[in-house]
């Protein structure tokens, strides 16, 4: 006989398990199935995010900022380290510990909701039957009224440079290497190619970025990404190479010859590791039976509308599998809004306030529109920044690089975008967030009072900037 529930959730990461979550705090009745094993073969709720992505690749940031700092900076505040040296073992096993206990945490929270978790393999039928084979190879039947999928995504691979789990990596390969490579390749200058590219470079690697795009972070706004490119070649050490397109690799002794061709033709390259950081693609593999009715597009991202619904009325969709950015917080986001939409609420999602962040160092975070994007629009809009270097907390804390950057609309002054390079910019960006959330202008943050010394003052003048007015420079023109 099938179990009967309000709500069958199929996936636990940030956008599965927070979906469950809060169905079932609105009362109702809440399943959630995950396959995920760990490397012992323990069941594991929290996905990507918490077992291989956001949450260990910050760990690892933080340990190797840790260890750049005190080799690089220390000596400035006078305090003198000897015999400075790197344990990657006790670095990978602390990682190991915080997604432990996280994972543990999210168990712990399905549980003390009353969500029934199911560990093992959901594959949804038609008439929104979820049937799931346990990891004992026994099966179980469920029935929602509603079903949610959240099976997140996985890495890309390319034909020219095979994983193999030991000499080429992916990401999740990426954060668990033993030792420090001598010389390491990453294919891809996207997130988590820098990201990853950071971690070793800080721990003593020699980091070679091929990238076959011309432009660095298209995505970002290019008066950042520009800062951010000679920020990282220049003082960071990270040999980043665009225009570089790989196309083929040999495995030879140990180590992995990379040919690549960039504008003066073909070209070799050869690494101690190599990591494979092309992107993600939407995961759904043996999760949709044939008669289930759902409908994939064109690039395998399960169809869906504004507020998530799929082509099965009752069955949606959140997350990676999804449309929009590939970022833990707007799965969360869209979990909460179809939890909602169940309980009968006319929720919706605001995807213009989504903030994006880089974690390198400095880090790069934005909301909203790039200046480049606000340009081919035809918008009228006008722009203030402001330099880190100007700013006395971030001489305090040798944190200088960097720049904050607001674009308002020039008739309203409405804030439309806000983007940061510098120390913290994770934790800044969220003010643009908030302050787009509540339609301000920039004016709303000229009059805001920020608390001295803060790097958050590069907020405030760069938004008395937009103006002309701010008080820590000259402004260019005057008002
Ligand atoms: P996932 O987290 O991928 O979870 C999907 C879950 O569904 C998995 O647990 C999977 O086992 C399960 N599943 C799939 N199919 C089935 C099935 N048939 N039956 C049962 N279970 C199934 N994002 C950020 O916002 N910030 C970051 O700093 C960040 N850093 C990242 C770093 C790295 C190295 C990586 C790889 C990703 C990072 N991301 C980051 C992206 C983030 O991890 C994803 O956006 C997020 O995990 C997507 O959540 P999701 O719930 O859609 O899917
Ligand atoms: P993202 O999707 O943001 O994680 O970025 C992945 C990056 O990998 C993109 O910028 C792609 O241009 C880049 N990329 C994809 N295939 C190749 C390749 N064969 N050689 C070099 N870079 C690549």
């Amino acid at each position: 006989m099938a179990q009967q529930f309000d709500v069958v959730v199929i996936g636990s990461g940030p956008g599965g398990y927070v979906a469950a979550i809060k169905a079932a705090q609105l009362g109702l009745k809440t399943a959630i199935v995950e396959k995920w094993l760990t490397k012992d073969e323990k069941p594991s709720y929290g996905g990507t995010c918490l077992n291989v992505g956001c949450i260990p690749s910050k760990a690892l940031l933080e340990s190797s900022e840790k260890f750049h700092e005190a080799q690089h900076d220390f000596e400035l505040h006078g305090i003198g380290l000897k015999d400075l040296k790197v344990d990657v073992k006790a670095m990978v096993k602390r990682k190991e510990d915080i997604v432990g206990k996280l994972t543990g945490g999210v168990a712990g929270l399905l549980k003390g909701n009353g969500v029934t978790a199911f560990e093992g393999k959901g594959m949804l039928k038609a008439n929104k039957v979820v049937e799931v084979t346990l990891h004992d190879g026994k099966t179980e039947t469920l029935e929602g009224k509603n079903v949610i999928l959240a099976t997140g995504s996985i890495p890309i691979e390319i034909p020219p440079t095979p994983t193999n789990g030991d000499t080429i990596v992916d990401s999740e390969g990426a954060l668990e290497f033993s030792s420090v490579p001598k010389r390491l390749g990453v294919i891809g200058a996207g997130v988590i190619g820098l990201e990853l590219g950071s971690v070793w470079k800080r721990l003593g690697s020699e980091v070679v970025v091929l990238e076959a795009m011309d432009t660095f972070l298209p995505a970002a706004d290019q008066a950042i990404a520009k800062d951010a490119f000679k920020f990282f070649t220049k003082k960071a050490g990270l040999d980043v190479r665009l225009g570089a397109r790989v196309t083929g690799s040999e495995v030879k002794k140990n180590k992995v010859e990379v040919t690549f061709e960039d504008s003066e033709g073909e070209k070799k390259e050869t690494f101690d590791k190599l990591i494979v950081a092309v992107g993600r693609r939407p995961y759904t593999e043996g999760c949709l039976d044939k008669g289930c009715g759902v409908s994939l597009d064109e690039r395998g991202f399960v169809q869906v509308d504004d507020q998530c619904r799929s082509t099965v009325p009752g069955v949606y969709a959140i997350g990676d599998v999804v449309r929009g950015p590939m970022l833990a917080h707007k799965g969360s986001e869209e979990g909460i809004m179809v939890a909602e939409i169940i309980a009968g609420h006319n929720a919706q999602m605001n995807y213009d306030t989504i903030p994006n962040v880089i974690y390198t160092h400095p880090e790069i975070a934005w909301v909203g529109k790039t200046e480049e994007q606000l340009k081919s629009d035809g918008a009228d809009y006008k722009v203030g920044s402001f330099s880190m270097a100007a700013i006395g907390r971030a001489m305090a804390q040798n944190a200088t690089d960097g720049q904050v950057k607001i674009i308002a609309d020039a008739k309203t002054d409405r804030i439309l975008g806000m983007h940061i390079f510098a120390s913290g910019a994770s934790e800044m960006i969220a003010q643009g967030v908030i302050a787009m959330e509540f339609a301000s202008s920039a004016e709303d943050l000229q009059l805001t009072c920020f608390a001295h010394p803060t790097n958050s003052e590069a907020v405030h003048e760069a938004a008395l900037a937009v103006d002309n007015m701010a008080i820590h420079k000259v402004n260019r023109k005057k008002r």
